[in-house]
């Protein structure tokens, strides 16, 4: 039977929206999406894909919450590539957290080749013309349209566009990946960057992903065939250094008082779920500055989750819950006359800077930030420590052990 279509750029900014896209696509949670994924169909028939990693990057919707759906509707077997790639997003981040110096490094690699454009009439050209999707290459300028005017892109999609921008057009690929950063509306820190280092060869050192013109061609179902025009020879990147070093992950926090405020941010939404065992004073949700164009897709998604945390979390706990910008968060937690915020864990990201900033504020006022991981994390993360194949070794009894967190 022929499925209603979903287009990608129908990104409702709430939890509802989010359930009933879910629920549109778990009857092809299965089979079929291990058979038809790969193909991206263009921005008029996502039917293939879930589309729902905007809501599942920010928690609106959970891990436990898809996986359980997907399994009361196929057995384990059918659906396991489905739930398989529900658990890169937890191996990319369980793999960063243990390695924080890939970010930094990043950043500061980001800065500088951002230093280098400015001072380099040539590549500052041909940055202008990626980004303004007017390279010629007719694959690659769709694309770059796309994920600008929509905040998406197919999986597929975003592999060739990293591998064309790194090996065809030959550009800085810490300046790609911020640029696609700075329009998805699911921008992930771990799975954005770590996948732009898994294409540039840098990952799984020495293996690199190179876009091909005729998978291109295939996996577009002929929309387009950039023959003759990509670099289908170019070697893997490499870094000096030795691979990065494992750290511990950071210990997760626990509550000692029974009333708290609660603090929530990009990284979770969803405090309906969260192991708190207190009860809370009131809610804020962390407003950050948006990375790209203000009235952009993502930063439209991203103002709209943030107010539908708030009216969920007022009616779920039946406190006062607002907007708070990472300045206000000392006042307002001296305000509840607290000595404990709680507060989703924060992996690496800008919540998690921001948080860090307010946290030795309130620690001179006697107030504790607490971070509480949630068991799904807790269990996942520590696997992350090789490729994402060892990873995966483990999904079976990650999923044996879901208990609703
Ligand atoms: C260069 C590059 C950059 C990327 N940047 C991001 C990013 O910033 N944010 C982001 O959420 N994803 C990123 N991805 C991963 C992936 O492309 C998207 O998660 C996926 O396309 C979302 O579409 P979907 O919800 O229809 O996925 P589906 O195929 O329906 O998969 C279901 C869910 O599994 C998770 N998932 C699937 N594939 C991946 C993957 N490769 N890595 C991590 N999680 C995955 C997502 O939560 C997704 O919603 C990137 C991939 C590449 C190659």
């Amino acid at each position: 039977m022929q499925q209603p279509n979903m287009p990608a750029q129908a990104w409702t900014p709430t939890r509802a929206a989010g359930l009933a896209r879910l629920e549109a696509f778990l009857p092809r949670a299965g089979r079929s999406y291990e058979r038809d994924r790969n193909v991206d169909r263009g921005p008029a028939d996502r039917s293939n894909v879930s589309g729902l990693s905007p809501w599942l990057r920010r928690r609106m919707i959970t891990e436990t919450e898809v996986i359980t759906a997907v399994l009361a509707r196929h057995p384990f077997e059918a659906a396991q590539k489905f739930i398989q790639e529900v658990f890169w997003r937890t191996y990319w981040k369980g793999w960063l957290e243990q390695r924080p110096d890939v970010l930094l490094r990043f950043e500061v690699e980001r800065a500088r080749a951002a230093a280098q454009a400015e001072a380099s009439p040539d590549l500052r050209k041909r940055l202008q013309a990626a980004t303004a999707g007017q390279t010629g290459i007719d694959a690659f300028d769709a694309w770059v349209d796309e994920l600008v005017t929509t905040g998406w892109l197919h999986n597929h999609a975003r592999m060739w566009f990293a591998s064309i921008w790194i090996f065809t057009l030959k550009l800085p690929w810490q300046l790609g990946a911020a640029f696609m950063f700075s329009h998805l509306v699911d921008a992930d820190p771990a799975s954005n960057t770590l996948s732009w280092r898994w294409v540039a060869g840098l990952h799984t050192r020495g293996k690199h992903y190179l876009a091909r013109a005729d998978n291109i061609r295939d996996n577009t179902q002929g929309r387009f065939d950039p023959r003759g025009r990509l670099d289908e020879q170019a070697m893997p990147m490499s870094e000096d250094g030795p691979p990065p070093a494992i750290r511990p992950l950071p210990p997760a926090g626990s509550l000692s008082t029974r009333r708290v405020g609660l603090i929530l941010h990009e990284d979770d939404l969803h405090p309906e779920s969260l192991p708190l065992g207190a009860d809370i004073a009131a809610v804020a949700v962390l407003a950050q500055p948006p990375l790209g164009d203000p009235e952009g897709p993502a930063a439209r998604f991203e103002r709209g989750a943030a107010n539908d945390a708030c009216n969920r979390a007022a009616k779920a706990f039946g406190v006062p819950a607002e907007p708070l910008e990472v300045d206000g968060i000392g006042h307002w937690a001296r305000s509840l006359g607290v000595t404990e915020v709680a507060t989703p864990f924060a992996p690496l990201g800008r919540a998690a800077t921001a948080l860090g900033q307010a946290s030795s504020g309130l620690e001179r006022a006697g107030i504790r930030l607490v971070q509480i991981r949630r068991g799904f994390d807790q269990r996942a993360w520590p696997h992350a420590t090789a490729g994402f194949f060892r990873f995966r070794e483990q999904i079976p009894r990650l999923v044996a052990e879901l208990s609703g967190t």
